[in-house]
């Protein structure tokens, strides 16, 4: 029986992006052990880049002590669902960061996270569960970020900043810094779009775009 075994849960773009990096932690961490790809879209095993890849059934009736997984998939709601699954079947989640990723000091970070290469997380940060902060992306100082939230490439978040549950920040997204009397808060599920340039708190549940950053309306 194999002790430990792990995987990249999702095959598609934020899986075979995610799975270098997983890898290369293990090889960081002297870690020999099988790591697989989940996929609940293949019927039969697979090879994705190298890996082989098979559906969440299948990997549940793997034997082993310890299986451990990376939830690799964009959308929140779908991490929050599979996460919930996970924790019923008694896997644990399990947190990559890139080899070149920066932690600074005094970060507490949920397990479950996806830290891309050339991401920095600076210092007096607390973070939720199942965070993805893809390429190039930074957290500054003081910030408090919820559960499942999402950061496309180079999302530039700056210090005292609050970040809801669910939220999604959008490739090259800038948010203006807060105080620590009045940080700038980014409401529970809202979407901040590419590029946008944030300047002031956004309300849970609204997209917004553009600079400085507005809510888009739904026509
Ligand atoms: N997926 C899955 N189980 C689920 C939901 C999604 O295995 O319950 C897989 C799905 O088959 C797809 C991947 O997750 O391969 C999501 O890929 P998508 O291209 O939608 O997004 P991204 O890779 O950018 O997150």
């Amino acid at each position: 029986m194999n002790a430990n075994i792990y995987a990249v849960y999702g095959a598609s773009g934020c899986g075979r992006s995610l799975m270098p990096v997983a890898r290369q932690q293990l090889q960081r961490l002297g870690v020999q052990a099988d790591l697989y790809f989940i996929d609940d879209s293949l019927e039969d095993s697979q090879t994705v880049n190298g890996h082989i890849a098979i559906n969440y059934q299948t990997f549940k009736n793997l034997d082993a002590t310890d299986k451990h997984v990376l939830i690799a998939i964009a959308n929140s709601q779908i991490r929050e669902k599979i996460a919930n699954q996970l924790s019923i079947d008694g896997i644990q989640l399990w947190t990559v960061k890139a080899d070149n990723s920066v932690m600074m000091d005094n970060i507490e970070i949920g397990e479950g996270a996806a830290l891309s290469p050339f991401v920095s997380i600076t210092s007096n940060i607390k973070i939720g569960k199942c965070f993805h902060a893809n390429l190039y992306s930074y957290v500054e100082h003081d910030c408090i970020i919820g559960d499942y939230v999402t950061f496309a490439p180079g999302v530039k978040c700056n210090g005292n900043i609050h970040i809801e549950d669910h939220a999604y920040i959008g490739t090259g997204a800038v948010i203006k810094q807060g105080t620590p009397d009045k940080p700038l808060v980014i409401g529970k599920g809202a979407i901040v779009g590419m590029g946008a340039v944030v300047t002031k708190s956004v309300p849970p549940g609204v997209t917004v775009v553009g600079n400085p950053a507005r809510i888009l309306e739904k026509k």
